[in-house]
């Protein structure tokens, strides 16, 4: 498999080789996240790459004074897999494995949603890495499986636990997905449905993403639904006019947002 489609390399960005030192990580992929929202999943992909660039100066800048930028690569909210230090180099993303391990950033802050064309670009990012000739586990793990951290922050660690990111790419992020789930459900495509909910503008404020269709996603459905206009009265069951409305529910915050 060649590289993900959606890939920008550091000579895209108008960077030389990175200085970091050799090492061959090869026991799988390391999730990490911005202690701070960013909102970058409802601006334009540009806003990704200065993000980037930003993150780029301060690793090398007079507080951090790291080789470079911290971590391998950045999969970003629009499904690009952006470069970082990149294949076969040290990182300084998450001591204890940072020759054992590559690192991806989602770049997102607690606040902000893990969208699925994110949750592909791990995939992505992951099947690649498992090619022959770099040949690394499958295995996808959190920061704070290596100490004790926020990061990656509770969306995406239940992502992580739950086997999400270790999915085919282009597996199960479809909203069709999400059809006929119901209250009392649990797994991945709640999890899905919850990560929607979110970017919805829904709240999840006591459970988060934890893939269990308890009181509290039915009441982020419902108010979701009613936020569309909706005239319903239960948010317990995910039909095609409910899954219509928390699409077009997205899509208004997102526009709403760049604005
Ligand atoms: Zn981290
Ligand atoms: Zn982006």
């Amino acid at each position: 498999m060649p590289r993900p489609r959606l890939y920008v390399s550091r000579s895209d960005l108008g960077w030389g080789p990175t200085p970091a030192s050799y090492a061959d990580p090869k026991s799988g992929l390391v999730i990490h996240y911005d202690s701070v929202d960013q909102g970058l999943a409802a601006a334009p992909h540009a806003a990704c790459l200065d993000y980037w660039r930003r993150t780029r100066a301060f690793h090398t800048g007079p507080r951090r004074r790291w080789a470079d930028l911290a971590y391998s690569f950045l999969c970003c909210a629009h499904g690009y897999v952006v470069e970082g230090r990149g294949l076969y180099r040290q990182q300084a993303a998450q001591p204890g494995g940072n020759s054992t391990h590559y690192s991806a950033t989602l770049a997102t802050g607690p606040g902000d949603p893990v969208t699925p064309e994110q949750i592909d670009a791990v995939r992505l990012l992951r099947a690649w890495l498992m090619e022959p000739d770099t040949s690394v586990a499958g295995t996808v793990l959190g920061h704070r499986d290596f100490v004790s951290t926020s990061c990656p922050g509770d969306t995406a660690y239940a992502l992580v636990r739950d086997g999400t990111f270790t999915r085919p790419p282009g597996a199960g992020t479809e909203g069709d997905d999400m059809l006929g789930l119901k209250r009392g459900d649990r797994g991945q495509r709640v999890t899905l449905l919850q990560q929607m909910l979110l970017y919805a503008g829904g709240r999840l404020p006591v459970h988060g993403v934890d893939g269990d269709y308890g009181s509290e996603t039915a009441d982020a459905v419902l108010s979701v639904r009613r936020s569309m206009g909706s005239s319903v009265t239960s948010g317990d069951e995910i039909t095609g006019y409910a899954l219509a409305q928390i699409h077009a529910a997205v899509a208004r915050r997102q526009a709403g947002a760049v604005s």
